[in-house]
């Protein structure tokens, strides 16, 4: 843990330029904490809350990742895909546990798994705002806008997820590159085949671009001429070109699991 450069914990006010929300703080106590001395402490405002009326599933922006397959149990196969998503991360169970929803989202680290999942399923997200102020919704594949970066305005927080069920009933399929199995990925595909539309496969790219890319297509191959201009990064999991030049591969082998899990 590292709260050296911690100055206060708060509970009721909104987090601003020099404050910021602490969630799970799996994150939070694990990096310096210079620039936003002041934490907003998320716990106790009842935010782990999940409402399914049959027509939507609301989730809570505080319940934890490992709580997430169990909440898409109406779904079974969006909820074998979250549980093969957070399998896949670099965290531990213990993390996982603790980690939240919301924390996720927020964080938007380029390798975060719930940015992609909820593009993937087009989830729309509840922002709350200021004290007294309504909260505004905005669709999932517009939250991240880059490498831990998204389109929260400072006093801004995710509120909620809100999941419809035509978008949620299907199958999908997820591919990642490694360099190594505890490293993150280098590049991750994800595909969402829904029963309504099954003509038009949603695709993700995430982990190697600065945030999910989305697509609709036919076929891999469409997919690929679709995400031809997206922007990848390089760093020390690898170079944009290596990435650019794998993202094919991924989406031959993304469509070929797809397939194997309608028959
Ligand atoms: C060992 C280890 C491995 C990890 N591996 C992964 C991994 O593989 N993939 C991955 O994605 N992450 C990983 N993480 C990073 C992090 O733990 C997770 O992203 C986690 O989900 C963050 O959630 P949290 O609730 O702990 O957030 P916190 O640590 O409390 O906060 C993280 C950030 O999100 C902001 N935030 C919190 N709540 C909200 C909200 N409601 N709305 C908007 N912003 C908010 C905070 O202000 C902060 O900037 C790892 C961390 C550790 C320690």
């Amino acid at each position: 843990m590292d709260v050296a450069g911690l100055a206060q914990i708060k509970s009721d006010s909104p987090p601003h330029a020099t404050a910021q929300a602490l969630a799970g703080g799996t994150w939070l106590m694990s990096e310096p904490t210079a620039a936003k001395p002041t934490w907003i402490d998320l716990a106790g405002r009842g935010w782990d809350d999940v409402t399914d009326d049959g027509k939507h599933l609301a989730l809570g922006a505080m319940i934890s990742l490992s709580a997430l397959p169990d909440h898409l149990a109406r779904w079974p196969e969006a909820s074998r895909l979250a549980r093969a998503a957070l399998a896949a991360t670099a965290a531990s169970s213990k993390v996982l546990c603790q980690a939240t929803l919301g924390g996720n989202l927020g964080l938007a680290l380029p390798f975060g798994v719930m940015n992609p999942l909820m593009t993937l399923w087009e989830a729309r997200i509840e922002v709350q705002r200021g004290t007294g102020i309504s909260p505004r919704h905005l669709a999932a594949t517009a939250l991240q806008t880059g490498d831990q970066t998204t389109a929260l305005a400072a006093d801004e927080l995710v509120r909620r997820v809100h999941l419809a069920p035509d978008s949620m009933r299907g199958r999908g399929a997820v591919q990642h590159l490694r360099l190594n199995a505890a490293s993150p990925p280098t590049l991750s595909v994800w595909v969402w085949q829904t029963d309504a539309a099954p003509e038009r496969v949603r695709v993700v790219v995430s982990a190697g671009t600065p945030s999910p890319q989305t697509v609709l297509a036919r076929s891999a191959d469409e997919a690929a001429a679709g995400l031809s201009g997206i922007p990848f990064l390089t760093d020390n999991l690898g170079p944009a070109e290596y990435r650019r030049g794998i993202l094919p591969v991924l989406l031959r082998r993304a469509w070929a699991q797809l397939e194997s899990a309608r028959t």
